[in-house]
């Protein structure tokens, strides 16, 4: 029998904040300035403000200076899009983000573009897309760039195999399609993009040797889904009921983990898996703009 390769994020993570670490301290001593970076946080959606406070946590770790904009739910947009345009103007801070999603009354495409792309450490400003597609140097959105990382890491050969990506919004599906089709190490991946439209969803996820969920419905990717010996890569984050915590629930992918161990030759566990190197790679587009 195969074995199967757990594809720990986390460990990961570490292990590249740890190299960040080193990078910051070389060039503190050689009179370098400390990376700074900015996050704002709009309402008190307990989601964001984890994954806000993951991120400040992790600048902390690297020796990184981090601010954090707590702005209340009602906020008018334009007083938003003034919020972003001080930290723009702020010769103090290299890069920031702003927490997605935002309240209902904000477009986020409106505010999104309002940063400037030399401090866009999300990679979501449409000059970096635009890059991207193009396949010039760029930020790159976090959580497409962690799993190249980890693809990397790992070593799972992606050339000439075919992924099959279920999703295709702006920031995980899109972007993680235009990464693995790229003619380079890795990358030269043959790309399919499903969505909520695609018809007999899993006679083409069985055809993928590298199947990327990025949804947000848990326990979608079933084993009958899967193809022996696929790589599987879960970006979904979803909170599920658990009596057994004690908070009462418990995070989840969109991959039926027990499952699909039984059939995959390597996956990523939620948590700990992709969550963690979203993460590690926003700390490295914070350094490259701090450069
Ligand atoms: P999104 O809601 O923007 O996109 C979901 C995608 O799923 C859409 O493109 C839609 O077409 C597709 N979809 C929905 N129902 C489908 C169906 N029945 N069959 C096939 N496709 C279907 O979500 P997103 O922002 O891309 O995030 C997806 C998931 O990844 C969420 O759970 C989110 O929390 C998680 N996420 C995790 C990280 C991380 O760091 N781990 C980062 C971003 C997003």
């Amino acid at each position: 029998m195969q074995l199967m390769t757990l594809l720990d994020g986390k460990a990961t993570s570490i292990a590249i904040q740890e190299e960040l670490k080193i990078a910051v301290t070389e060039r503190m001593n050689n009179g370098g300035s400390r990376p700074h970076l900015a996050a704002i946080i709009v309402g008190d959606n307990p989601a964001s403000r984890a994954y806000v406070g993951h991120k400040i946590k992790a600048c902390e770790r690297v020796g990184f200076d981090s601010s954090l904009i707590e702005l209340p739910d009602n906020i008018r947009e334009d007083e938003l899009i003034h919020e972003v345009q001080m930290l723009n103007d702020d010769k103090s801070v290299d890069g920031f983000i702003v927490q997605l999603p935002l309240p209902k009354h904000i477009d986020d495409q409106v505010v999104l573009q309002a940063i400037h792309p030399d401090k866009d450490v999300d990679g979501f400003h449409p000059i970096h897309a635009g890059r991207l597609s193009l396949g010039l140097p760029s930020f790159l959105p976090a959580t497409p760039a962690g799993i190249m990382e980890l693809l990397e890491r790992y070593g799972i050969e992606t050339s000439g195999k075919h992924a099959v990506i279920i999703g295709r919004s702006s920031i995980v599906g899109t972007p993680m399609a235009l990464l693995l089709s790229r003619n380079a190490q890795p990358g030269n991946c043959t790309v399919t993009i499903c969505h909520s439209r695609t018809q007999d969803l899993p006679s083409i996820t069985r055809q993928a040797d590298i199947l990327i969920a990025a949804i947000g419905k848990p326990h979608f990717v079933t084993s009958d889904m899967i193809k022996p010996g696929a790589v599987i890569i879960d970006v979904g984050i979803n909170r599920i009921p658990d009596a057994t915590k004690k908070s009462g629930s418990r995070l989840t992918g969109d991959v039926d983990y027990q499952a699909a161990v039984q059939v995959a030759s390597a996956i990523t566990p939620v948590p700990g898996g992709v969550g963690p190197m979203t993460i590690a790679m926003l700390l490295k587009n914070t350094l490259e703009a701090s450069a």
